[in-house]
């Protein structure tokens, strides 16, 4: 038997100006409700997932109910699942017009033979399974990462939510779900829906990232802290050397070159080992270890 250890994210895009009070009850409370389900034995996969439901369900963060719209007025969202013990993963892309995108990956991963499914595509296979539409959007969504967790115009400012677990068997998974970047061309599809870049669980470690998806997608971030894990660094090693990647990708903000990008992300290993760091303002957070221990935080470190 493992001891269970879980650690999930409502977004590395926290301003300071900003108060996250509520975040950080909800953020408690969800942990609270999924350590009881990791006690009573349920899968890290199972567990993942319905973490990132009742963050997607509470409109805090930046996906499911609290996402933003992209610069057509539309809500495209995406998510991912993988399952470290039978790496197995599910994804949908610009999904529009369900409640749980999160819910819509994990459909894809268990009744089809494909790991990712796109725009109307998915749309029409979550109806085919269904999956709970939204009836009104208006009504719906309550846009509450709009205009907060925000960044200037154009520099990409995002939120996201994720979960990663280890369970009392030893089988870890991690899931995202993300409404994307703020002011994102439609079609745009970033890191949260694509295995290896924003998820990622094998038998060594499970990570889920939040932060500007261009960049993440561009170092394979998610899978790259797994393969360094795998390679013999500590989750701390690996998880820190991959956003310092990603912070110096396109220069180091010095004498006018461009910076990098910004974020951060979570992970656990086998051996419940937790790493969640960032290179943002800060990144909303709460975990619980395998001594049984939790905590929440969203500035330090
Ligand atoms: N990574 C997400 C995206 O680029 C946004 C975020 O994590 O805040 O779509």
């Amino acid at each position: 038997m493992t001891r269970p250890a879980l650690i999930l994210h409502g977004g590395a895009g926290a301003r300071r100006e900003r108060n996250y009070d509520r975040e950080v009850v909800h953020m408690r409370e969800v942990v609270e409700a999924m350590k009881l389900r990791l006690d009573a034995g349920a899968s890290a996969l199972d567990v993942a997932m319905e973490a990132v439901v009742l963050l997607e369900d509470s409109g805090l963060y930046v996906a499911g109910r609290g996402a933003s719209p992209n610069l057509a007025g539309a809500y495209e969202l995406d998510a991912s699942i993988m399952d470290g013990a039978t790496r197995k993963a599910g994804a949908v892309a610009a999904l529009q017009g369900f409640k749980s995108p999160v819910t819509a990956a994990r459909a894809v991963m268990d009744r089809t033979p494909h790991v990712m499914l796109a725009g109307e595509g998915a749309a029409l296979f979550a109806l085919d399974q269904g999956l709970e539409p939204i009836a009104d959007e208006a009504a719906w969504f309550t846009q509450a990462g709009k205009g907060e967790d925000n960044h200037p115009p154009g520099t990409l400012s995002h939120g996201t939510v994720g979960c990663c677990v280890l369970d009392s068997q030893g089988r870890l998974a991690a899931a995202t779900s993300t409404a994307g970047v703020f002011g994102k061309m439609p079609g745009r599809v970033g890191d949260t829906p694509i295995p290896a870049a924003g998820t990622w669980a094998d038998e060594g470690a499970a990570v889920s990232c939040t932060g500007q998806g261009e960049y993440f997608i561009r170092v394979a971030a998610a899978a790259q802290v797994a393969w360094r894990v795998r390679a013999g660094q500590s989750l701390a090693e690996a998880t820190r050397a991959v956003i310092d990647e990603i912070g110096g990708l396109d220069g180091d903000g010095q004498d006018g070159k461009p910076r990098g990008g910004d974020g951060g992300l979570i992970a656990l290993d086998a051996h419940g080992h937790i790493a969640a760091p960032f290179n943002s303002q800060g990144m909303k957070r709460a975990w619980l270890t395998t001594a049984g221990e939790m905590g929440v935080e969203v500035f330090g470190t």
